[in-house]
């Protein structure tokens, strides 16, 4: 069976639309933000073309999000991300009751400056316990570029993960929208997803205090595997005697775990190499702008499934591991569902 962990679904244009007809409002308007329903057939018919894309690369069943630009986490009206945070969560929520043996739902947290992690657990808890999702994705920059988020080492996070260790649900650690030019989306994902793996691998304390944390850093663990080596070099250099929590990097790379979404071979083989077959999970990111076909092979470049066949010194036990096993025994509350 073939799982992929890491795929986002838009939904209907008109969606984003009426979000965008509040958020361009203030005052008494703004705050009345209804529930926008969207009908079974309407919503079928926005997801035809990406079940036809799953179904073209042989993807089983796919965890879904909302798609990472796709609420306003910068906004500073708290009601507006709330509720846009929740309406998305609902269509993800649909999605999944259209198709409940191709998508599983992950859900997206309202965040903004304005908010603190702990408004986040009411949605938490709605999102697992009536909407049936098996974890979470987060955004490590919130402020979009603009506000100084705590790095993910500090307990500026706490409340969401203990809430994520209560649920036994794991969270994607993904870049969300971003304001500033100078950093387009390529470099801004990774940038933020490297920057929240660093923090939480030069943080001990959070494994100490949450030793049950799941993590998965997305996009292949940003530029992470490839600093591999000068990271090292910072753990070595950095220790002190009196330091009980000191750990070697390669342990503390080994606390997280990382989604193939990387679309090239050799970078595939170089993050399994880094970081262990056994933190590595099978995520496409497709549909997206990888769906594009790849010149030199005829293929889409998010067909990442036939890059990790490729890989001649990965067995079958290892494939298995990639495609299925990792995420069942990452995402306990996969395996409940009974087509699943
Ligand atoms: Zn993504």
């Amino acid at each position: 069976m073939i799982i992929d962990t890491h795929a986002h679904i838009t939904g209907p244009s008109e969606l984003y639309e009426y979000f965008r007809g509040f958020t361009n409002v203030s005052g008494p308007a703004a705050r009345a933000l209804h529930h926008f329903a969207i009908s079974d057939d309407y919503l079928e018919s926005s997801i035809e073309g990406h079940l036809k894309e799953i179904d073209e690369v042989g993807t089983d069943l796919q965890l879904i999000v909302a798609r990472p630009w796709a609420i306003p986490t910068a906004e500073r009206r708290r009601p507006l991300v709330t509720a846009i945070t929740e309406q998305l969560n609902d269509m993800i929520s649909q999605c999944v009751r259209l198709h409940p043996d191709r998508f599983i739902g992950l859900g997206s947290l309202p965040q903004s400056p304005s908010l603190s992690p702990k408004d986040a657990l009411e949605e938490m808890d709605r999102c697992v316990n009536e909407l049936g999702f098996v974890g979470f994705k987060i955004n490590p920059d919130p402020g979009e570029g603009g506000w100084e988020a705590p790095g993910m080492g500090n307990d500026y996070w706490y409340p969401i993960y203990e809430k994520l260790v209560e649920l036994d649900v794991p969270a994607l650690i993904h870049g969300g929208p971003f304001r500033f030019s100078r950093e387009p989306e390529l470099g801004y994902f990774c940038q933020e997803e490297s920057v929240a793996g660093w923090s939480l691998m030069a943080t001990p304390e959070v494994w100490r205090d949450f030793p049950r944390l799941k993590l998965i850093i997305g996009h292949g663990g940003g530029y992470i595997p490839y600093q591999y080596g000068r990271a090292r070099a910072f753990r070595i250099n950095g220790r002190r005697s009196d330091d009980t929590l000191w750990e070697p990097f390669e342990e503390s790379l080994r606390r997280l775990y990382y989604d193939t979404v990387l679309f090239d071979q050799d970078a595939l083989e170089l993050m399994l190499k880094i970081c262990g077959v056994d933190r590595c999970l099978f995520g496409s990111d497709r549909p997206a702008n990888g769906s594009i076909v790849d010149p030199r092979t005829g293929r889409a470049l998010n067909d990442v499934k036939s890059l990790i066949e490729a890989i001649p010194w990965l067995d079958d036990q290892d494939r298995r591991a990639i495609f299925e096993g990792n995420a069942r025994l990452l995402y306990p509350r996969l395996n409940s569902g009974a087509s699943r």
